[in-house]
């Protein structure tokens, strides 16, 4: 089936100049330039780093992409630096990640079966996490249970007392930065008898998410959510996912107050082409000018270092990565790159029940057959792995023997001529 999926691919690449149009024409934007989606696809066909292809910035001209950091030779060797961040720091039952990224919430329904699972597989294998989404938790992803992240959103759909017990961190899902107040919307078309049963819902029926949950109008509100999850399953865990509105320092200070392990803050520029280009490019505050207020802001409250602050919405690289840590992140959620690495073309069709053509935002039971859980894991844990061997190489050329040494040096950055 990977050889089928592969053969796909390749023969809708060769179809272009039949065409008229160069082989790559039809890849990319300036965020996710075509060259940047061929580094992923490269790494994560071969799991080491592309040579004669700019796989470090994208063209936006702003942002990371205006990004570099200051090198210099320090005779650290790359091997000895360590990865690994811890997610819990304000009370006890430890949970460390290797590797300073996890995945992002995919719901059954936004994406198939077959791609929740390779991206749980790659988590368990890679000693990092994934999320549910929020679209109820498959029995499929029981085996992989200590790596999944339970998402609890506004629509409540498959939350249960057992999916809350069946992890090790669980989400609040408050707003995402690709569409800040817009809520959710599953399309009838991809709501199929499986995806209805997970989420108590009617075949062919249109699913929506509303803004915001109308159970939270106050940190005093949010805390009553932390404590419910809490007496459900004591030491899980606990994400807020905000966006990063105007006031996005004080949401994270009510989040810690509330008593949350992680704040997870979303940037615009994420979501999967179901999101509205316009909410997308137009309505959260781009992630990078984000992360540092909050880290500045949680430093002079004196508890940065009693919480897990995790940035996304736009991170495609390693280099994003580290740029984003040392912007003040702990680590990061990535998505899109996650799409990439198992073939994903950026064509924006992902809301439609038969858009995808590569099998990963589709509830398609053909079309989910073409991402095998065993080939996906492979796909990502390939990514992961250059990836870390980047991060560990850049960590080495500026003297830090760990990535946690890293947050928060914005003196080690420099903007691009
Ligand atoms: S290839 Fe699939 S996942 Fe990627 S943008 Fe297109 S529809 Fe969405």
């Amino acid at each position: 089936m990977a050889e089928k999926h592969r053969a796909h691919i390749r023969r809708g690449i060769e179809l272009l100049p039949q065409l008229g149009l160069p082989q790559d024409s039809a890849l990319g934007d300036l965020r996710w330039t075509k060259e940047l989606i061929l580094a992923t696809w490269w790494q994560a066909l071969t799991g080491k780093s592309p040579e004669n292809i700019e796989h470090r910035i994208g063209a936006s001209g702003g942002g990371f992409d205006r990004l570099d950091f200051k090198l210099s030779s320090s005779g650290i060797a790359a091997e000895q630096v360590s990865l690994s961040i811890p997610l819990n720091r304000r009370d006890s039952g430890q949970v460390t990640l290797s590797l300073p990224w996890y995945g992002g919430g995919m719901s059954l329904g936004s994406v198939s079966l077959n791609f929740m699972l390779s991206r749980a597989m790659a988590a368990k294998a890679a000693g990092t996490l994934t999320s549910t989404g929020e679209g109820g938790y498959p029995s499929e992803l029981l085996p992989y249970k200590d790596h999944v992240i339970t998402q609890v959103a506004t629509g409540m759909f498959g939350v249960s007392e057992e999916t809350i017990q069946s992890c090790r961190v669980m989400e609040f899902k408050y707003a995402q930065g690709a569409k800040p107040g817009l809520g959710g919307h599953l399309l009838a078309d991809k709501v199929t008898a499986e995806v209805a049963r997970m989420r108590e819902s009617a075949e062919k029926t249109s699913l929506y998410s509303p803004f915001p949950f109308h159970s939270v109008y106050s940190v005093e509100d949010h805390k009553k959510h932390v404590d419910w999850v809490k007496t459900v399953h004591p030491g899980v865990l606990v994400s807020v996912k905000v966006s990063t509105p105007i006031d996005v320092e004080m949401v994270a200070i009510g989040s810690y107050d509330a008593g949350a392990h992680i704040i997870h803050i979303d940037g615009g520029y994420g979501g999967t082409g179901a999101a509205p280009e316009i909410a997308k490019k137009n309505i959260a505050m781009p992630i990078e000018l984000a992360i540092p207020r909050v880290h500045r802001y949680l430093s002079s409250e004196g508890v940065r270092d009693k919480v897990t602050l995790i940035a996304s919405g736009g991170i495609r690289t390693a280099y994003d990565v580290a740029k984003a840590i040392a912007l003040g992140a702990d680590g990061c959620v990535i998505g899109t790159a996650e799409t990439i690495a198992v073939g994903c073309t950026h064509c924006g069709n992902c809301e439609r029940g038969r858009g995808c053509q590569i099998g990963i935002c589709t509830t398609d039971e053909l079309l989910g057959q073409f991402i095998q859980p065993e080939w996906g894991a492979r796909r990502l844990l390939n990514l992961y792995s250059s990836w870390a061997a980047q991060l560990r190489e850049l960590l080495a050329s500026l003297g830090l023997k760990s990535v946690q040494e890293l947050r928060g040096r914005k003196d080690l950055l420099v903007y691009r001529r």
